[in-house]
Order: C-alpha cells, then sequence, then structure tokens
C-alpha cells in the first residue's frame, strides 16, 4: 500500500497564494506576504479573515487552523516589541505559540482580477466592467454599468442587499429619486479617487471611508448633480473577497499534494469596528417635519 501524500506544505501554500495575489503588484508602503510560519510547517487548516484581530487569531487556534489569510496587514508600521503588552505583539505571540502561520494579500489583492473591487462590482450586478484607473501595470477599481437604470434610493437598496449587513449601515449622498445606471466601486478607503471617478463619468461611487471635507468638496464640484457616493462600509465591501480567495486558493492547489485534505473556512467574525448607531435619518431633507402652518 502506498503512504498517504504528504500533508500540504506552508510553502506550496503561499507559492499558489502568491501566483493568484503577486506581492509585486502591492503598493510600495504596503506590507504583504507571510508575517509568521516555517515554510516547512504542514497547512490543514486555513482561516480566511479580513483583519487579523485577537478575536481572529483565537478563532484561528480553537479550530486548528494552521494559516491564516487576511486582506489588512497585522504588521504595518515598524515594531520595537512583539510582548503581549501590546496588542500586536501579543497578535504575533498567540500566532507563533500556536504554530498559526499568517499570510496578508491587501493591495496586491485589491488589483488582482478577480480581486477585491471586481467581487464588489460582481456582486452589484455590474457588466462591462473597465478599471476605474491604473497605477502602472495595476488596475484600481471598477466602472460597469447596471442591467437597468434604478433610483439612487432603489440602488442603496441593491448595495444593501448585496453586501453583509452592518451596524453602520450604508450612507448616501444625492438626491433618492435620481437614475443611476453607470456605478464605479472601489472596495475599502476609495476617497482619493473622485478625480478618476469623475473622469469615469460614473453616476454613483460606492466605497468607503468618506471623510467630510473630502466628500463635501466632491459634492460642490457635482453641484449636487452626479457622481452621487454611497459610503457602504470598509469591512462590508471587501469581505466579499474572502470567498473568492478561497475558491481560487483550493483551485490553485488543485494538483499539489496534500491540497485535497486540506479544510479552508471564512471566519465569521465581523471585524467592523463599529457597534450600533443611533439617530440615523434623523435630519433627512426629504422626511423634514412640515411646516406647522398658522401664525405664531
Ligand atoms: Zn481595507
Amino acid at each position: 500500500m502506498d503512504d498517504p501524500a504528504p500533508d500540504l506544505s506552508l510553502r506550496d501554500a503561499v507559492a499558489a497564494l502568491e501566483s493568484l495575489y503577486p506581492l509585486q503588484s502591492a503598493a510600495e508602503w504596503d506590507r504583504v506576504g507571510l508575517v509568521t510560519g516555517d515554510l516547512d510547517q504542514p497547512v490543514r487548516r486555513i482561516l480566511f479573515a479580513l483583519d487579523p484581530t485577537l478575536d481572529v487569531i483565537d478563532e484561528a487556534r480553537t479550530w486548528g487552523a494552521d494559516l491564516l489569510v487576511t486582506h489588512h496587514p497585522l504588521l504595518l508600521r515598524g515594531v520595537h516589541s512583539v510582548a503581549t503588552t501590546s496588542a500586536k505583539g501579543a497578535s504575533v505571540t498567540a500566532l507563533v505559540r500556536a504554530q498559526i502561520a499568517l499570510w496578508v494579500g491587501h493591495t496586491n489583492a485589491d488589483v488582482a482580477d478577480p480581486g477585491v473591487s471586481t467581487v464588489l462590482a460582481d456582486a452589484l450586478g455590474l457588466a462591462d466592467q473597465r478599471p476605474l484607473s491604473r497605477e502602472g501595470e495595476n488596475a484600481i477599481g471598477r466602472v460597469g454599468v447596471l442591467a437597468a437604470p434604478v433610483s439612487l434610493a432603489d440602488f442603496a437598496d441593491v448595495v444593501a442587499t448585496a453586501l453583509p449587513a452592518t451596524a453602520g449601515g450604508i450612507r448616501v449622498s444625492g438626491d433618492p429619486g435620481a437614475e443611476v445606471r453607470t456605478v464605479a466601486v472601489m472596495g475599502g478607503s476609495g476617497d482619493d479617487r473622485f478625480d478618476d471617478v469623475r473622469a469615469s463619468g460614473a453616476d454613483v461611487f460606492v466605497t468607503a471611508d468618506l471623510r467630510h471635507h473630502p466628500v463635501l468638496e466632491a459634492r460642490e464640484e457635482a453641484r449636487g448633480g452626479r457622481p452621487f457616493l454611497v459610503d457602504a462600509g470598509h469591512w462590508a465591501t471587501e469581505s466579499l473577497w474572502l470567498a473568492s480567495a478561497r475558491e481560487r486558493l483550493l483551485s490553485a492547489l488543485d494538483h499539489v499534494p496534500g491540497a485535497t485534505r486540506v479544510e479552508t473556512r471564512v471566519s465569521t467574525i465581523r471585524t467592523e469596528p463599529w457597534t450600533f448607531v443611533v439617530g440615523a435619518n434623523a435630519a433627512r431633507a426629504d422626511r423634514a417635519a412640515p411646516d406647522p402652518g398658522g401664525v405664531s
């Protein structure tokens, strides 16, 4: 009887991940790739999550994962200690103690095809997709068209249905009754892309982390018209990518020895940091209290 094939090695798993999301396509400031782990260690269980938080690492440990794949880096800035006195240090220590390798696919996953923005565009049903802009070889964001024009209010419902629910919900800037059809998307933070969105001719831009000044200035430039803005939340706009990454990794590992025994799972932990909102829509212009009339 033949010996069973050896387990998948971390070396092979990392090679497969980096064939899908090449490290050289990451932004210069980014820190992607392998963070912890030994290339010769076996990989039997792989957990996918957006953020390597302490809870996610605990989930990986409890499930017995050997490899945690996350979108956001654990260590983006310089660290001088990985003692458990800081959350970052506690995270590194927990990963090393539990022999969990961490691999990060961040801006290299953003620009991949399929990648974070194409998965978001697909989820919204956008056809005829093209890059929102280009940086060197990399396509940033996507622009596509809906099957038929819809009101901005109905489009916001499409976004809400397509994305996982969050406490914060979805914020929209624009006339709820205005018609939209061409849609620009960028998963995660996109408020540095308004020039590209205007140039693309999009009716509406779906992204996240939209701050007061960039948004107000963009709305002023648009004179209240197109492009309208939808802030659908950082976690929600990027989390759809996890299932895609899981499927693509399994396909890439198809003929690699030991890979058939690998179990994979997308984390059930929501790393969206917001817990609840109050007062939503209290000051909505189209729901303003009626003028009481009469003479006071
Ligand atoms: Zn992000």
